[in-house]
């Protein structure tokens, strides 16, 4: 069977979403971010199989970094955009047209470090937007600075004595606004991601999921666990999957660990509603 959009023999039911045409992909051998993308197509699948939305109106949206990747290889209408600055790109597509789902992908430095403001704002209006942040703790494609998510105490290229500072949670931040969604998940829990995924696509609203992520090449790298397997290992084990976590539970703290879960579901009135758009 021809993969539609492709050139190529479909291998897989999930090639027909990806640009086959594009890969292999620039990914690490080891990273997580190949986990995510499965997980989320896996989503989307159920969700077109059962016709609750619609393959044309899905448009990804990225900014710029190792998760901004992902808009190179879904074979869906897709815009890599400047860094930071995806969220304001895509409400902007949202206002437009109103029917289009959003969906944008990026990491912990381009979501919540230079487009933070954005995405503080677009929670706060409850703009009808699904964010992934792939936490990986550490600026990756630019060589391993301090991102706004590192946990205090380790190695980045910007911190070689550690991190003096705390990390920015942003699940915290996010469900201190107005979103109707608010996620944590991890690659090591591949179900996880889709599940929330698939739940996010049937709601409206911000939609906000944090996937913590492996990044053996640069974040495992600096701190001792280069090996994908061991770093991937190591994740496992610091987090721990809860039914409706509630926010205090949330924190960011490599020592202690994470939890997973759905931490905010709610119906508020989505922005385009208030706009009577909707
Ligand atoms: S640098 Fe890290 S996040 Fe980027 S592709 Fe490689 S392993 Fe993945």
């Amino acid at each position: 069977m021809d993969v539609e959009g492709s050139s190529v023999k479909g291998y897989h039911p999930l090639d027909k979403y990806l640009r086959t045409d594009r890969l292999p992909h620039i990914w690490c051998p080891g990273c997580g971010l190949g986990i995510n993308l499965g997980s989320i197509m896996r989503a989307i699948d159920r969700r077109v199989r059962e016709g609750s939305l619609k393959r044309e109106n899905i448009v990804f949206v990225t900014g710029i970094g190792c998760s901004a990747r992902t808009s190179f290889y879904v074979n869906f209408d897709a815009a890599h955009t400047l860094h930071g600055r995806a969220v304001a790109f895509a409400t902007g597509a949202k206002l437009a047209k109103p029917g289009l789902e959003m969906i944008i992908i990026g990491g912990d430095g381009d979501i919540a470090g230079i487009g933070g403001n954005h995405l503080i704002h677009a929670a706060k209006r409850n703009m009808d937007l699904i964010v992934v942040m792939i936490t990986n703790f550490v600026y990756a494609m630019t060589g391993g600075q301090m991102a706004p998510t590192t946990p205090r105490g380790l190695y980045t290229t910007t911190t070689p004595y550690g991190n003096p500072e705390p990390p920015l949670n942003a699940v915290k931040l996010i469900s201190s606004l107005n979103p109707n969604y608010v996620a944590r998940a991890s690659v090591t829990h591949p179900p996880l991601i889709e599940q929330f995924m698939y739940r996010a696509l049937g709601m409206k609203g911000f939609r906000f999921i944090e996937v913590l992520s492996t990044c053996p090449e640069i974040f495992g790298r600096h701190i001792g666990l280069r090996d994908p397997v061991t770093l991937y290992n190591t994740l496992r084990s610091k987090v721990v999957v809860k039914q409706n976590p509630n926010v205090e539970e949330s924190e960011l703290d490599w020592e202690k660990g994470f939890v997973l879960g759905e931490y905010i579901m709610r119906d508020n009135p989505s922005y385009l509603e208030i706009l009577g758009r909707r």
